[in-house]
């Protein structure tokens, strides 16, 4: 049976704005998106839900995310860590000194209250990074799609060898939940060049998709350009490679991983705060998606990415909370809001809105499922229910205002509302 489903104002995002909207699914797809008065003509007999002076839009996508992370705050405080590191390198430092004193067990409940959190801000895909394989349980039965990457990080090829050998097991599930698994080598940084060429081989061979931190901070330019800075004079010695420190490359952070073979479409590059005008181009003609991250940049300090530089260039965009070890909130709706204004309106709201669906969706291969409304998607929607709405021509510039999070009323994934319990 078709049901119609009725709001003040829709927003398919990859088409215009509607006022008095309507969306008419039929088993489990939608069948027509348009206004009320030609979709109710068009479906009789079709049950109405109508959600009244509300707003309808595709759920968020959230690019980059580690939802294991999200009891972190917590941690850092009983670690008696809670007080807020200074900069960049240091912040690393924080994160694995309190990811240390975490026992494994609290990895699987922190991932699932962050999976809560997500839909609780209309989140319906995720590119999410975990360290702590066993945690991926939290993902069964839950309706979150998108990526999950298996993290790993190290210089010593023999362990990198082992480790990879033990993703390879995993990866043979394909799944966790509905999420599809990937690798996560974690920077240029933290992993040899010759265990990112090995990994990113491996990815091709198995046709996995992978995702990278990728430029994000000035120290890592110093350290992959010239081997220098306080990643080999802090990190190194902290966990214990002083003796790995890899020869100076004289490469960008994305020239060097280019060189690695990892510039493909099905890498999901995060930050990309520190690169010029030819690595944006490299990025472009490798045909990948770069997840920016603002709330987490502007938190380490690290600078803003160069959003024209990739306009100009061709690269897509999409949005990312990054963890709760760097950002306040895991909505991407505040994600949009702080972006709006940190940028300047150099991301205009309908920029910032396809980054925040569509691009996300396409980078995560769930597109043909998600990211926008149109005929042939599934039934996948949230509303937002404001207290007072928008005039129908700031629409696009109040989704990118602060508030919205907390007015998410329902999520529809595969036609259920997910945030309606029992
Ligand atoms: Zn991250």
């Amino acid at each position: 049976m078709a049901t119609l489903f009725l709001s003040r104002y829709l927003v398919p995002v990859s088409s215009a704005p509607i006022e008095d909207g309507a969306l008419l699914v039929s088993e489990g797809r939608i069948v027509g998106v348009g206004s009320r008065r030609e979709l109710t003509a068009a479906s009789s007999g079709a049950a109405v839900v109508d959600f009244g002076d509300a707003i309808l839009l595709p759920p968020l996508v959230n690019a980059h995310t580690h939802l294991e992370l999200t009891h972190f705050p917590r941690w850092a405080q009983k670690a008696g860590q809670g007080d807020g590191p200074t900069g960049f390198v240091d912040w690393i430092l924080h994160v694995i000194r309190v990811k240390r004193a975490v026992a494994l067990e609290l990895f699987e409940p922190s991932l699932a209250a962050g999976i809560e959190a997500s839909f609780a801000a209309g989140t319906g895909a995720v590119g999410d990074i975990l360290s702590y394989f066993p945690a991926r349980q939290a993902y069964v039965n839950t309706a979150l799609r998108g990526h999950l990457y298996l993290e790993t990080l190290g210089r010593e090829p023999s362990i990198g060898r082992k480790v990879l050998a033990r993703i390879g097991g995993l990866l043979d599930e394909k799944r966790a939940g509905q999420l599809k698994l990937g690798i996560a080598p974690h920077s240029p940084y933290s992993v040899s060049g010759e265990y990112l060429e090995h990994i990113f081989d491996f990815a091709r061979r198995r046709k996995v998709p992978t995702t990278l931190h990728l430029a994000e901070s000035p120290e890592e330019t110093s350290f992959v350009h010239d081997s220098s800075g306080p990643l080999k004079e802090q990190l190194y010695p902290f966990v214990g490679w002083e003796s790995m420190v890899p020869p100076p490359t004289r490469r960008s952070p994305v020239a060097f991983v280019e060189a690695c073979g990892g510039l493909v479409p099905s890498c999901l590059l995060a930050h990309g705060v520190q690169v010029d005008a030819s690595d944006a181009g490299r990025l472009a003609r490798a045909g990948s998606t770069l997840v920016c991250c603002p709330r987490s940049n502007a938190r380490l300090g690290v600078g803003k990415a160069p959003v024209e530089l990739y306009r100009q260039a061709g690269v897509p965009l999409a949005l990312g909370t990054d963890s709760l070890a760097s950002s306040d909130s895991l909505s991407v709706w505040d994600e949009m809001a702080f972006a709006h204004s940190w940028f300047e309106g150099r991301l205009a709201p309908s920029e910032l809105l396809a980054m925040a669906t569509i691009n996300g969706a396409r980078a995560l291969g769930v597109a043909a499922d998600l990211g926008e409304l149109k005929a042939g998607l599934g039934c996948n929607f949230q509303v937002l229910t404001p207290a007072v709405l928008p005039a129908f021509n700031d629409l696009e510039r109040f989704l990118c205002s602060p508030g919205r999070s907390a007015e998410v009323s329902a999520l529809f994934l595969d036609s259920w509302d997910v945030l309606q319990k029992g």
